[in-house]
């Protein structure tokens, strides 16, 4: 009886070694592209949120990722200054102090308090402030890649998804020849979404398939920068997030698809 539970145990051991020695090979990769062939100068990339940290809980591994590039020059637009508990000015300022751990500068953060944008489960948010607020931010910057959140919003929060929807009319009416390139951050299940950096083994082909459609995934070793960024959220650095943190694939893996438009879809829509 002892041998096939040693046997057993000894499989267990060897999976979890190789598991782990193959997650830690691609820490360091990201297979998005980031910086278009030929850019010259940095590439500005538009990263769009609803709430101040979103970006330290789901985005880490990605802005790592840009920052060890040197490639580019990241700004957040965040579109409600998360004032559901009526800390919306203190959460826009520690939004100020916890984008610098992840590469972006205090000057390239915007953090929208619009009536019509409002932090909330409940809140219905302007899809028309929305879409201005985006379009601007391009113009503006110049921006050439624009990343966010994908239809489920990682959490399903109703203001992820309603920045997901205002990014992807953006995309839409964008003309064909536009040189902006948009980008959905891959919801998963709540298995997978707590695997930690057991995800990115089973991710592999995945992120494969991903690439060939013109999106990818960046892995990093993310935990230590977004917990850290956390911390300058104090407000919202309570122990359930602290355990997200170290938990999550969004502190390893962000796997990325670009935005499709599909005209059926749309048409239904409208
Ligand atoms: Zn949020």
């Amino acid at each position: 009886m002892a041998r096939p539970l040693a046997l057993a145990s000894s499989i267990l051991v060897g999976a979890v070694a190789i598991t782990a020695c193959l997650v830690y090979s691609m820490l360091g990769s990201c297979t998005l592209e980031i910086a278009p062939a030929g850019a010259s100068g940095p590439v500005p990339i538009l990263l769009v949120t609803a709430h101040p940290d979103d970006e330290a809980m789901f985005f880490a591994p990605s802005l790592l990722a840009v920052a060890r590039a040197n490639c580019c020059r990241v700004f957040i637009l965040c579109l409600s200054n998360g004032n559901a508990d009526g800390l919306g000015p203190l959460r826009a300022v520690e939004l100020l102090a916890a984008a610098p751990l992840l590469g972006v500068q205090p000057t390239d953060v915007s953090v929208v308090d619009d009536p019509g944008l409002q932090d909330g489960k409940k809140q219905r948010w302007d899809q028309a402030t929305a879409r201005q607020l985006i379009r601007t931010a391009i113009q503006e910057h110049g921006v050439q890649m624009v990343l966010t959140f994908d239809g489920d919003g990682v959490s399903g929060h109703p203001n992820h998804k309603a920045v997901h929807e205002a990014v992807r009319a953006v995309a839409q009416e964008a003309p064909a020849a536009t040189p902006v390139r948009y980008w959905e951050l891959l919801s998963m299940g709540v298995v997978r979404k707590f695997l930690g950096p057991l995800d990115v083994a089973f991710s592999i082909f995945e992120c494969q398939t991903l690439h060939r459609m013109g999106g990818g995934c960046c892995i990093e070793g993310a935990a230590a920068a977004s917990a850290a960024s956390m911390r300058q959220h104090a407000s919202q650095n309570v122990w359930f997030r602290r355990w997200f943190v170290l938990l999550s694939r969004y502190s390893y893996i962000n796997s990325w698809r670009p935005i499709m438009i599909e005209s059926e879809s749309l048409d239904s829509e409208s």
